[in-house]
């Protein structure tokens, strides 16, 4: 069993937690704006990284707060656990100015236009069918 460390509780069994996805998904700020791909990328896509990675998990059995948390995907291991809003912990060999970098870059939707692009090469595959 994991144990995760709440940044709130402490170390508690991982059965008390609820895995609430990717972490740092910015929220467009004119959704209007947007086409219907790059909607469908804010909503669908996302990086599912093999290695380290920022994901959210609530404490659904416990304070029931939302927190983040740095963890490898392939062994479990868990590098940081940090408070929403804290900034993000560097990833093992990652530059702590890469990561702080990489939060100013994430609270701007353009951001994630280049993932929004994959919707449309699904459309096309649906098309030829
Ligand atoms: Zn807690």
């Amino acid at each position: 069993m994991l144990l995760i460390p709440c940044p709130y509780c402490g170390e508690r069994p991982e059965t008390e937690f609820s895995y609430g996805g990717e972490a740092h998904v910015a929220r467009p700020q004119n959704p209007s704006a947007l086409s219907d791909a790059e909607w469908a990328g804010y909503l669908f896509l996302r990086e599912n990284r093999k290695g380290a990675f920022r994901e959210r998990w609530i404490h659904t059995h416990g304070c029931r707060r939302w927190f983040n948390m740095l963890r490898d995907t392939t062994s479990h291991e868990i590098h940081a656990v940090y408070k929403v809003g804290d900034p993000k912990p560097p990833a093992p060999g990652e530059k702590p100015a890469a990561a702080a970098a990489g939060k100013s870059a994430a609270k701007q939707p353009a951001a994630r236009k280049p993932a929004a692009k994959k919707p449309s090469t699904r459309a096309s595959k649906g098309a030829a069918k």
